[in-house]
């Protein structure tokens, strides 16, 4: 058996819930549904990261403690994640004290390795922010919050040595050729590496609301530090060897492009120097791009809307769980920039899910209740569908095993859009009932088991509803995708019912 550890980022608090993070969170999801439905032994994670200043200021803004705050603003993410149905097995803060007492483990094995040192930082600094900026971030000159100067500020602080590392990476990423994916954000950390690797200060001692360095407790490390370590704490890195061992290195990081230099740099340096492999894949997406203009009947103005300002919750409500799912998942090809729109919503919605989908799944159940009693019929051997069931049961699972779940939807459709256009060329509600109709309804029913079983990673309630509405017990997710996912499996005899549309159409002009 395979073991398959996905995390996506973790979410900063401070931020609602929105579009990109649940983008983020959806492909890592798909992905874990996918893993467990060929049977591997899976953990999918993600969390909050709860520290630094600016958590701290929003804390007292509040009149409450940092980590009363936080214990709200992670809430959030729960609830967020609980409403997109999202399988994760583990939900980490970073004010948890299990990863306070990983990430200082951590770091003092790299302190130990020699990879820590002290010296003064310089930099540019806000005294009303109680922070460092660069150069590029003022605005003419100034702090872009306060519209103040700011001062040359020097301070002791603890630095990584991360130029130590500029050979080790390169020889790293040359023995991974597929480390980071797709090779266009690959080729951007090789590039910067290559362009060479300074040192980086890790810790603040301006800060307060962070981990306490355990060699010298005037510090906290930089909140950068101590998040990376979240996908160690998780795995129990300084308590639970054995958990280590099981699902370190082969973790697949799902980040945006924005952070790639933390995860494919910074972060496989950090495990180097504190003696650990680097983690097996950071798989990176795109951003998605608000485009368009209609907006669903719920939202109030269209005025400068941005992708941060839109709660998933915003979009489920008027959409539907699955729905939002399948357009996250389809839409945009993984890796690639995006556009989201309410039109691009509204046109999958439409064509993919209820003039296709929904379609087949209600002109089954309406010709098997007229004439074949309500009763599934079997899939017969030498169907035409079925070599279209084999070639696209083959893609899916290579889609998926590639990271590209909107050519495993693509490739899924093919089955549903070859199974309407069988029902069409036969028009079995014209026949009279018999051996002819019951052997094009049994491999309509056919499609619909196989559809429900490899859509089921993307849209995990509509695969059960279907799966339900065939007479089948149980979850298509809880079969054995190698023996189930194959042609000729749907038994003869079970009830199917007709039920409400699944997906009744969108009025695009709502
Ligand atoms: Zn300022």
């Amino acid at each position: 058996m395979s073991r398959f550890f996905v995390t996506t980022p973790i979410y900063y608090g401070n931020d609602a819930p929105h579009v990109g993070s649940a983008y983020s969170t959806v492909n890592a999801d798909a992905l874990a549904r996918w893993h467990r439905l060929v049977g591997d032994e899976t953990l999918f994670l993600t969390g909050t990261d709860e520290h630094g200043q600016k958590v701290a200021d929003s804390a007292e803004q509040q009149g409450l403690s940092p980590q009363a705050w936080t214990d709200q603003t992670a809430q959030r993410f729960i609830e967020a994640w609980d409403d997109l149905n999202i399988s994760n097995d583990d939900f980490i803060r970073t004010s948890e004290r299990r990863h306070h007492e990983s990430v200082q483990k951590f770091l003092t094995k790299i302190y130990e390795n020699g990879f820590i040192y002290k010296d003064v930082y310089e930099g540019l600094y806000c005294v009303s922010c109680e922070d460092y900026y660069t150069p590029e971030a003022l605005v003419n000159g100034n702090c872009p919050v306060h519209e103040r100067p700011v001062i040359t500020m020097q301070e002791e602080n603890w630095f990584f040595r991360l130029s130590a590392f500029e050979d080790k990476l390169l020889q790293y990423y040359e023995e991974h050729p597929t480390f980071t994916t797709p090779q266009t954000k690959f080729n951007e950390a090789i590039s910067f590496v290559k362009g060479g690797l300074k040192d980086i200060s890790i810790t603040r001692t301006s800060i307060t609301w962070g981990i306490t360095v355990p060699w010298d407790e005037k510090h906290v490390f930089y909140v950068w530090y101590d998040a990376l370590i979240n996908y160690l704490t998780a795995i129990g890195y300084g308590s639970d060897h054995d958990e280590v061992e099981k699902w370190w290195p082969s973790s697949n990081h799902i980040v945006g492009k924005e952070i790639i230099r933390f995860h494919c740099v910074w972060w496989p340096a950090m495990c180097m120097a504190a003696g650990l492999e680097p983690p097996a894949h950071v798989h990176v997406h795109g951003w998605l791009l608000v485009g368009g203009k209609k907006l669903g009947k719920s939202m109030a103005s269209d005025v400068g809307i941005k992708l941060t300002d839109i709660a998933p919750r915003t979009l489920t409500a008027e959409f539907g769980v699955d729905p939002i799912r399948y357009y996250l998942l389809r839409e945009t090809p993984f890796g690639n920039d995006g556009e989201f729109s309410f039109e691009g919503i509204i046109a999958r919605y439409n064509t993919d899910l209820a003039n296709n989908l929904g379609n087949l799944v209600a002109r089954v159940a309406t010709v098997v209740g007229s004439k074949c009693d309500g009763r599934g019929r079997a899939p017969t051997i030498d169907a035409e569908l079925r070599a279209v069931a084999n070639e696209v049961v083959q893609q899916v699972g290579a889609a998926w095993e590639e990271f590209a779940p909107h050519r495993a939807l693509e490739a899924a459709w093919q089955l549903i859009g070859a199974a309407n256009a069988d029902l069409e060329k036969h028009a079995p509600w014209k026949m009279e009932s018999g051996p002819e109709v019951d052997a094009v309804m049994g491999n309509a029913l056919e499609v619909l088991r196989l559809t429900a079983i490899l859509i089921s990673p993307a849209m995990p309630e509509t695969a059960e509803k279907i799966w339900h509405r065939i007479g089948l017990q149980g979850s298509p997710a809880d079969v054995s995708f190698r023996g189930e996912a194959s042609w000729g499996r749907y038994p003869e005899g079970l009830l199917v019912e007709k039920g409400e549309p699944l997906f009744p159409r969108i009025k695009s002009d709502a």
